[in-house]
């Protein structure tokens, strides 16, 4: 089924693309969020780092963000985006039970993936006994028995950053080949404990509690708190679909934006995760705005256009 072309259609309704909906409704835009329900941090009971929403569940966050975007007409529609193709003022964005969207602008807000080492008993801890963001976690970890597990180079800042939150910090496995003499005094410094050892397991009491870890000489270090680093993998299918342009980042292929969102492709904006892999929540937030106003100042000058080659026609 066709309809008549919305102003703006944003595919993800986590804190990017609501927040994006949001300033454009209320700029009198006609949106629609088009949202599959799977925000990146739904494993975690709270979100930190959010002025003065910290401690909130993100999906209370999600919520009570809906209800504000629905007061001002927009429309939320449950489901996945599957296709998007088109030009500026007329996309069209294919969902997964066969709807059709048609759009004069896109904002694309799906954010990220994170991909998990197979190492088992880890997806069961995610967002709870092992996290990856100390800005997000590191106060609940404080002064706590804290494991780092290597899963790349970057696990080497990791170990480093999470000292500032505890002294008790075990770093399991890190690649010999990327641990130089001078990063590995400098942790130790710090008393940080060095392990080479692969973790085989991640251990847990009868509640589903983090105990620990095991590795792969037998042995078992007891930990209250895992931090790792899973690989971050873009849902940015559409944004393929659609032609933009990547770039490379230390988090991987990522599409190019300038500072508002805008991409390569004319009418096609990213916000949230979606444009930049370390965006904490508000930061999420605060792109959708950005792209929103970016967006509406280019509508405006469409409508403007519009309206001069409208005046002229008649005369
Ligand atoms: C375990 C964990 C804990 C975290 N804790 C914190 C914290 O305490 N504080 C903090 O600031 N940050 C935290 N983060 C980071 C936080 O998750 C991100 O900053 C935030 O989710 C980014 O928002 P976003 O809107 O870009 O993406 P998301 O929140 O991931 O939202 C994207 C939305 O798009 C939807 N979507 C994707 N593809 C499609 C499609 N094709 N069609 C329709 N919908 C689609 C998804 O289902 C999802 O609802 C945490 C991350 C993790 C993994």
């Amino acid at each position: 089924m066709n309809e008549s072309p919305w102003d703006v259609i944003i595919v993800g309704g986590g804190a990017a693309g609501l927040n994006a909906a949001l300033v454009l409704a209320r700029a009198r835009r006609r949106v629609v969020v088009v949202d599959a329900g799977e925000p990146r941090n739904r494993f975690a009971p709270h979100m930190h780092g959010y002025l003065t929403r910290d401690g909130l569940s993100p999906l209370d966050l999600l919520e009570l963000g809906r209800a504000e975007v629905l007061g001002y007409g927009a429309e939320i529609v449950e489901g996945r985006a599957v296709s998007a193709s088109g030009e500026a003022g007329a996309f069209t964005v294919t969902l997964d039970g066969g709807r059709m969207l048609t759009g004069r602008r896109l904002i694309v807000a799906t954010g990220l993936r994170d991909e998990l080492p197979g190492i088992p008993g880890l997806a069961e801890q995610w967002g709870t006994g092992a996290v990856a963001c100390p800005y997000c976690d590191g106060w609940e970890a404080r002064d706590l028995r804290i494991g780092v597990i290597a899963t790349s180079a970057m696990s080497i800042h990791q170990a480093s950053l999470v000292r500032q939150w505890s002294a008790h910090v075990t770093f399991v496995g890190p690649p010999t080949t990327e641990l130089d003499a001078d990063t590995r005094a400098g942790l130790e410094a710090r008393g940080t404990r060095i392990l080479p050892n692969a973790v085989t397991a991640v251990l847990a009491d009868a509640e589903g509690r983090l105990t620990g870890v095991a590795l792969d000489d037998g042995s078992t270090i007891e930990l209250d708190r895992l931090f790792v680093g899973p690989r971050p993998v873009a849902r940015d299918e559409l944004l393929r679909q659609l032609g933009a342009e990547q770039m490379t980042t230390p988090m991987g292929e990522w599409t190019a934006s300038d500072p508002f969102g805008d991409t390569s492709v004319a009418g096609v904006w990213v916000a949230g995760n979606s444009a930049n892999a370390g965006a904490l929540v508000i930061v999420a937030a605060a792109a959708g705005a950005t792209a929103a106003t970016a967006i509406n100042a280019d509508l405006v000058a469409d409508d403007t256009r519009r309206a001069v080659a409208e005046l002229a026609a008649d005369r």
